[in-house]
């Protein structure tokens, strides 16, 4: 079946293949060459990042973290169960038990008031997930952090430019609040490169292994700056760097990267213009943005009542030739963790699973686009 509107598609700004070309031919497509320090150097600048590292997938930025963080069989790692496969499989690889928690009644994102109790004398990192970029409760998480000596590895793979206010009324980027952080530029975020990530550093302790790991268990970053003679096998470490054609793509968004955000938030608003009367009236929730979030427009949702009325839209919006979608299976019940998860039931996890259905979100949406989309969900239940 072919659809007039798809879910995604990747937007392209016109620079990408004239970047690519320019990284082809000075001859440096391996990676961290001249496009990956731009790319790094660009996010760390705007966003205050210490240490930005490219990766080829965030998949690979949240192994590099479980690593970093030296995580051990046996120890275990709190994390929602509302969640992508990649942020618990990076600590299933080092032999992590992966301790899931419940979602927020009013949003995906796991509640924060749930952590303390599941925390115990094996807990190793709390991993919150932003889910649509909005962000998590991050007071309340760094402070158990504090409290029980705990790492905070933000998997803010949908969080690019987006922001935290605290109660201190400053707001930071999301990304520079855990010990460690984790962004995705798959073609279907807001940033895209095909595949990519990043992994972000921001406790010093560990921005020299953080390298070495990245470049094979070798201190080949720290030989090419000069800073030691010779260089060697010193840790264990795999190959994360993208090459810099993929840099290249990257660094084309990045400079659009203002452009880009201006138009999914205006495409983001004008989805929750057109739906709030409808939603209100049907019992139907939309994307809640807690006082603590700002809100970077990575994806509008609706909450159904049920399971039945989610695939009522579904397959209504399917007859009009528009791809809506329905998003993660709690990962608590998956067929591979469902005999390791310890029994405890997470009823707002599952309701988001049932019932939580995305529209199509992308740069290329215009207002007429938007106009049918909104009158077919309105219609859909009607
Ligand atoms: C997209 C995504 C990932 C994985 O990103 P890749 O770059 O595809 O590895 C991980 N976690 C979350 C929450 C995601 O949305």
């Amino acid at each position: 079946m072919s659809y007039n509107i798809p879910f995604n598609k990747p937007y392209l700004t016109g620079k990408e293949a004239h970047y690519i070309y320019q990284a082809v031919f000075t001859g440096k497509l391996s990676g961290n060459g001249i496009f990956t320090q731009k790319c790094q150097s660009f996010l760390g600048y705007r966003y205050g990042f210490s240490k930005c590292l490219l990766t080829t997938f965030c998949t690979d930025a949240l192994e590099m973290a479980a690593i970093l963080i030296n995580t051990q069989p046996g120890d275990e790692i709190i994390m929602p169960s509302y969640t992508f496969v990649s942020t618990a499989n990076a600590f299933i690889l080092r032999g992590a038990k992966i301790i899931f928690a419940d979602s927020m009644d009013t949003n995906p994102n796991l509640d924060a008031e749930k952590i303390e109790a599941l925390i115990t004398s094996k807990t190793k990192a709390i991993v919150p997930v932003h889910y649509a970029g909005c962000a998590c409760d991050m007071d309340k998480i760094m402070q158990l952090s504090r409290k029980y000596n705990l790492y905070v590895i933000e998997d803010a793979a949908q969080a690019i430019d987006n922001y935290y206010i605290g109660v201190d009324g400053i707001k930071r980027p999301l990304g520079s609040i855990g010990h460690l952080a984790a962004f995705s530029f798959h073609e279907t975020k807001n940033i895209i490169s095909g595949e990519g990530g990043m992994l972000v550093v921001n406790d010093k302790q560990f921005e020299e292994r953080a390298e070495i790991i990245w470049e094979k268990g070798t201190n080949r970053s720290a030989f090419f700056r000069g800073e030691v003679d010779k260089y060697g096998w010193v840790d264990m470490g795999s190959s994360y760097l993208p090459s810099e054609i993929v840099a290249a793509f990257l660094w084309a968004q990045l400079e659009n990267m203002q452009d880009i955000q201006d138009k999914r938030l205006k495409i983001w608003n004008l989805y929750y213009e057109g739906l709030k009367g409808f939603a209100a009236a049907n019992n139907i929730k939309l994307p809640l943005i807690p006082e603590y979030s700002t809100n970077n427009a990575h994806m509008f949702y609706l909450v159904c009542e049920s399971l039945e009325q989610r695939s009522a839209i579904i397959s209504y919006l399917k007859s009009k030739g528009i791809l809506s979608v329905f998003h993660y299976l709690s990962l608590h019940s998956s067929p591979f963790y469902k005999d390791k998860h310890d029994g405890r039931v997470l009823p707002e996890c599952d309701k988001y699973s049932d019932t939580l259905v995305r529209l199509p979100f992308y740069y290329e949406l215009d207002d007429e686009n938007i106009e049918t989309i909104v009158k077919a969900v309105i219609e859909s239940v009607g």
